[in-house]
């Protein structure tokens, strides 16, 4: 018998959800049911510094009234809820331990001053941030007696710094990165959150996911991702990359600046139906020429062969269309 196939839904409440992100859920949604699996969600709000207050509400109206219910998730008193990371915190930080133990991370101690520093020096070349790996160095004594005496820490990703990382993307090919471009990016900060990286592979490890849809924009971490899974022995996910839906032809669409966000379509007089029916054509194509299908059609018919990998520019007068106005 084959696995079950389990997907999420992982949006960072960061502002407004727009077309994009609830294509994303769609795809995600539809890729569990085709196959009679499991779909969640999941709500990725470690940083706190980037919640945007009333987010969250706005994700679960949006699922609710397009009817993507999740399966499954934590007891809240007699019902279930979606998983929350901020309510998650020691598990992250439980795992950011084993994985020094394992030899896939480390403490780090440097100062501000000492980041700030490093930080100057390395703006001239590619602009990245780059952590020279000062405490990867450090003796497990060391570590253990800073750490007695209370001293402010981060745990760092161990990253190989020769040879590359590949992976297979279902919709994108084979992605491959070369190890030298990889940072040491920090997993656990010192207020003990972990990272939006981080949590995110604890989570799908923990809530074994077997498939993650997400943007394009993230192809370029994922070998960071999935050496984590290495280094704690776990089976990598499949991955399906998708094309982000641009605003122009050369600007996506942002939820920080609330562009074709759902409900003010809705509010506009656009039929749920229309832009569900739209914004999963812009990514996906079907093996027939139909043009119309409602969400119950999708559950048959999708399949991941269609997805594609090239980026699409939202076009209101297709939308319109697609309502019946013309
Ligand atoms: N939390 C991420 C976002 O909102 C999603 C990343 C993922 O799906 O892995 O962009």
């Amino acid at each position: 018998m084959s696995k079950e196939i389990r997907t999420r839904f992982a949006p960072s409440p960061t502002g407004y959800m727009h077309i994009g992100n609830l294509r994303t859920a769609i795809y995600e949604y539809l890729i569990a049911k085709i196959q009679n699996g499991t779909f969640i969600l999941r709500i990725e709000d470690t940083d706190q510094e980037r919640y945007v207050e009333g987010a969250r509400e706005v994700i679960y109206e949006t699922l609710r009234s397009v009817n993507l219910n999740y399966d499954e998730g934590p007891d809240i008193g007699g019902a279930f809820g979606p998983y929350v990371q901020s309510e998650r915190k020691e598990i992250y930080k439980e795992y950011a331990e084993k994985l020094v133990e394992l030899g896939g991370a480390y403490y780090c101690f440097c100062s501000k001053e000492r980041l700030d520093q490093l930080r100057k020096g390395s703006e001239s070349q590619s602009g990245a941030f780059e952590y020279d790996g000062f405490c990867k160095i450090l003796t497990n004594k060391e570590v253990e007696s800073r750490l007695q005496n209370n001293e402010a820490y981060v745990i760092r990703q161990k990253v190989p710094k020769t040879g590359s990382t590949s992976f297979e993307d279902l919709v994108y090919g084979t992605i491959t990165v070369e190890n030298e471009t990889l940072t040491d990016g920090i997993l656990l900060k010192a207020d003990g959150m972990p990272t939006y990286n981080f949590a995110n592979v604890i989570d799908d490890h923990l809530m074994e996911i077997t498939h993650v849809v997400r943007g394009s924009e993230y192809l370029s971490s994922t070998p960071k991702y999935n050496l984590i899974y290495q280094s704690f022995g776990w089976e990598i996910p499949s991955y399906l990359h998708v094309a982000p839906i641009m605003k122009t032809a050369e600007k996506k669409l942002s939820k920080r600046e609330g562009d074709a966000s759902f409900q003010d379509l809705i509010e506009k007089g656009f039929l749920k139906e229309a832009i569900i029916n739209y914004i999963v054509l812009l990514g996906w194509s079907p093996s027939t020429n139909e043009e119309f299908f409602t969400l119950n059609d999708l559950r048959e018919q999708f399949s991941i062969k269609g997805l594609s990998k090239s980026p699409a520019i939202f076009d209101i007068n297709k939308l319109k269309w697609m309502n019946g106005e013309y």
